[in-house]
């Protein structure tokens, strides 16, 4: 059995004149976590649309989508019974209740009465949902919503599980909480895909990721490796300066970024950081090691959360 759960092949999306998504291909492994990162507008939920069927491709006869060995352009049906789909807006029935949310749903995928009410039980207990059951959707607040999205996409045991930004605006504990339980997946076999605009998000889950701006893969790998290979290992912020720093005090293997509230200089050298560190109040500086967020930068010019 192969083990490869998706495979895209020179895709392309256009709404208009506007290159939504433009050649892009990648494949994931069963049991791993992909993630396609990006800001707004990276195309990230419109190629995620793409998988199960929401939005269909340009010249699909040039390109490829294969989703657990189907075409989303011709059997939709086919995924979205096998894998589970977490959309990036709340889309749960406001009047009805958590345990309605969810009876509806698996009334879908034909359950019987019987095995629904013990996988509701089961589902609400692993989001730690238990004591919400009988409560109305608009009652719950943004985290709650989001833990029960994604254990309605959970309702018929997917393989597979395609989340759009799952914890955008969310605090930082529930996040957290959302990530574990990704990780319990994963770790029981779980292929997940996921697209966000945190960086962080990548960096905890994803074995592989994409790294997309304005509907382009501009890099892909593994989160550590692709920090490690392709920029400076550590950053000094300066903050608050009221004129343009010197350049011409600053050695030329290290590289400067950003303007007077929040200059970046990157080094391979920490020495030749702290030196120059050395020359600002302290409480305007601050090294640390360069991460995605650097490296979206440095490839894009731009910010992951601008
Ligand atoms: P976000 O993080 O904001 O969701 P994203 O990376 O998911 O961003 P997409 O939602 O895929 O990005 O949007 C990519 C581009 O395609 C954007 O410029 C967006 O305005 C445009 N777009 C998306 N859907 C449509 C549509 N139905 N009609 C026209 N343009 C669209």
């Amino acid at each position: 059995m192969s083990n490869t759960v998706i495979n895209v092949e020179n895709v392309n999306k256009s709404y208009g004149s506007l290159k939504a998504v433009s050649n892009l291909s990648f494949s994931v492994e069963r049991g791993t976590c992909f993630g396609m990162l990006g800001p707004n507008g990276a195309g990230k939920t419109t190629m995620s649309k793409m998988l199960y069927g929401n939005v269909l491709r340009d010249s699909p006869e040039r390109s490829t989508i294969s989703v657990l060995g189907y075409d989303p352009l011709y059997n939709e049906l086919e995924i979205k019974s096998l894998a589970g789909i977490v959309p990036q807006e709340d889309n749960l029935d406001l009047e009805l209740s958590v345990e309605q949310n969810l009876f509806i749903y698996a009334r879908f995928y034909g359950l019987k009465k019987k095995e629904i009410s013990k996988r509701i039980d089961e589902l609400l207990e692993f989001m730690e949902l238990t004591e919400k059951k009988k409560s109305r959707i608009r009652d719950l607040s943004g985290g709650m919503k989001r833990r029960l999205i994604i254990a309605r996409a959970l309702i018929n045991q997917p393989r597979l599980l395609i989340l759009d930004e799952p914890t955008t605006g969310l605090d930082p504990q529930v996040r957290n909480l959302i990530w574990d339980k990704l990780r319990r997946l994963l770790r029981e076999g779980v292929t997940i895909i996921l697209t966000t605009h945190y960086m962080e998000e990548a960096f905890q889950l994803c074995d592989r990721l994409i790294i997309m701006n304005l509907g382009e893969k501009v890099m892909e790998g593994r989160p550590t490796l692709l920090v490690k290979e392709n920029i400076e290992p550590y950053v000094l912020e300066i903050f608050n300066q009221e004129k343009p720093i010197d350049k011409g005090d600053i050695h030329d293997t290290v590289r400067v970024e950003g303007t007077e509230s929040r200059y970046l200089l990157y080094s391979k050298s920490l020495d030749a950081l702290k030196e120059i560190a050395s020359r600002y109040d302290p409480g305007d500086v601050f090294i640390r090691q360069s991460n995605l967020e650097d490296l979206f930068l440095m490839t894009t010019g731009r910010e992951l959360n601008e």
